[in-house]
């Protein structure tokens, strides 16, 4: 009966994808924010930076993300096509490729010459790109799933900041978006440090300290706007 397992490592690439992500979204949304509210004293302008920077945010990762996904799916594509004519053109090249891939693995010659048989009897392509090019269900490319997650995580990061703006009064919306952004930094940056298997306060602090200087430079930058509008 087959038993599942869950390996951490199956899971580690996109959770550390997703909190970098939610860390771009909290930093570049709460700095908006905060540059917004310097420059002026209205409400409308700031719910207006926040909203349309979580939008553009979203969109501008989930169109990197789709990008590069997809030239990685264009390679994969065009590694198995290649897989498939060489299958075709030399099978006995092929089984003695595959056979040595067993052999470095430590099997005996005999007992890797048999297991390449018997895979390559079953599904020659599915054994040379597992075996040979190292594809794997887990790995493989999924460009608009990846988009979607790296959009996902921008807007779960940018969301906090953009409800504080929503529920808190104006006079104070500065503040507390400050005080919370570094809270919620301080832990992305513990997450993602422990998630990569990294000393966890260095990556806290490494990640509060440049989010502070976003949001001061952004502040400050406001402030300027604000005093020569
Ligand atoms: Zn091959």
């Amino acid at each position: 009966m087959r038993h599942l397992e869950w390996h951490r490592n199956d899971h580690i690439g996109w959770l550390r994808a997703a909190v970098l992500g939610a860390n771009d979204g909290l930093i570049s949304t709460s700095s908006l924010v905060l540059g917004v509210a310097a420059a002026q004293t209205k409400l409308e302008p700031v719910l207006i930076a926040a909203t349309a920077g979580l939008v553009a945010g979203a969109l501008s990762m989930a169109a990197g993300e789709y990008v590069s996904v997809s030239s990685q799916a264009d390679t994969e594509k065009a590694d198995l096509a290649r897989e498939t004519a060489e299958l075709a053109s030399k099978p006995e090249a092929e089984l003695a490729e595959l056979t040595a891939i067993y052999i470095e693995r430590g099997l005996s010659a005999q007992l890797a010459f048999q297991v390449a048989q018997e895979l390559t009897g079953k599904d020659a392509l599915g054994a040379h790109s597992r075996d040979e090019l190292g594809m794997s269900q887990a790995t493989i490319a999924r460009p608009l799933q990846a988009a979607m997650a790296s959009a996902a995580a921008f807007i779960v990061g940018a969301a906090p900041p953009l409800l504080l703006v929503i529920f808190v009064p104006l006079a104070s919306v500065s503040i507390a978006v400050s005080v919370v952004t570094l809270l919620l930094l301080v832990i992305l940056g513990g997450l993602a440090a422990r998630l990569g298997g990294a000393p966890l306060l260095p990556g806290a602090i490494r990640v509060a300290f440049w989010g502070v200087v976003a949001m001061a430079c952004t502040a400050l930058v406001g402030r300027v706007f604000g005093i020569v509008a």
